[in-house]
């Protein structure tokens, strides 16, 4: 899942960056208000994490502008621990879900997990697709009961795949939704993937659809 992560706090941003990287996001990290601003028209962002105090924009302007611009990307602020009305003036700006400084990772983690699901639709905490469930919180996968190790990427693809069933998904979406701007891309990259998801789990699981792109399912 692609995150934006908008903080300036260059600490608490690599932090998070590197961070949930490891824990299988995609992250594009702004350290400026207007840039990371801008950078939500620029890909297709599951979730963004907002810090308030910016320099360029103030979190709480940006917010406010991309609710009256109708963006729907579910979003986390920042806040500091203990203040109540930020965290109101947040919620009351648009925000889905705030989280105080400091913070542990795995509760950013379980918080944007949250989101993202509940953006899909999902009530259970597990995603399921036939004798496959995989668990966003540990990244475990397991078909038919046993668990199946993949690497981070595999994984990222089959999430994007499990909560997008039975929709085409192109190789440009895939590349956009898997790699951040500083990723390098192969071009057969999406290919090489696809073969290793159905090489783990089976050659049926995801279709080719000629010229189109990839699905998980029926289209
Ligand atoms: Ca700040």
């Amino acid at each position: 899942m692609r995150i934006l992560l908008i903080e300036d706090d260059s600490l608490i941003g690599d932090g998070l960056k590197i961070g949930l990287e490891k824990l299988g996001f995609t992250v594009d990290w702004f350290d400026d208000g207007l840039d990371g601003k801008e950078a939500l028209m620029q890909a297709p962002y599951d979730a963004v994490v907002l810090d308030l105090g910016l320099p360029g924009e103030d979190g709480l302007d940006i917010l406010q502008d991309w609710r009256r611009q109708g963006h729907k990307e579910p979003v986390l602020v920042l806040t500091a621990r203990g203040d109540v009305d930020q965290r109101i003036v947040g919620l009351n700006s648009g925000a889905d879900d705030y989280l105080g400084k400091p913070f542990a990772l795995k509760e950013v983690q379980a918080r944007l997990n949250a989101l993202i699901r509940r953006n899909h639709g999902n009530i259970n905490p597990l995603i399921t697709y036939k004798d496959i469930t995989f668990n966003p919180q540990t990244r475990e996968i397991t078909k038919d009961g046993k668990t199946v190790v993949m690497s981070p990427r595999e994984i990222a693809l089959l999430e994007l795949f499990l909560l997008n069933k039975n929709k085409v998904l192109s190789k440009e979406v895939i590349e956009n939704k898997i790699y951040s701007w500083s990723d390098e891309v192969q071009s057969n990259a999406v290919e090489v993937h696809v073969h290793h998801l159905r090489k783990k789990l089976g050659k049926d699981i995801i279709k080719t659809i000629n010229k189109i792109g990839y699905i998980l399912g029926e289209a």
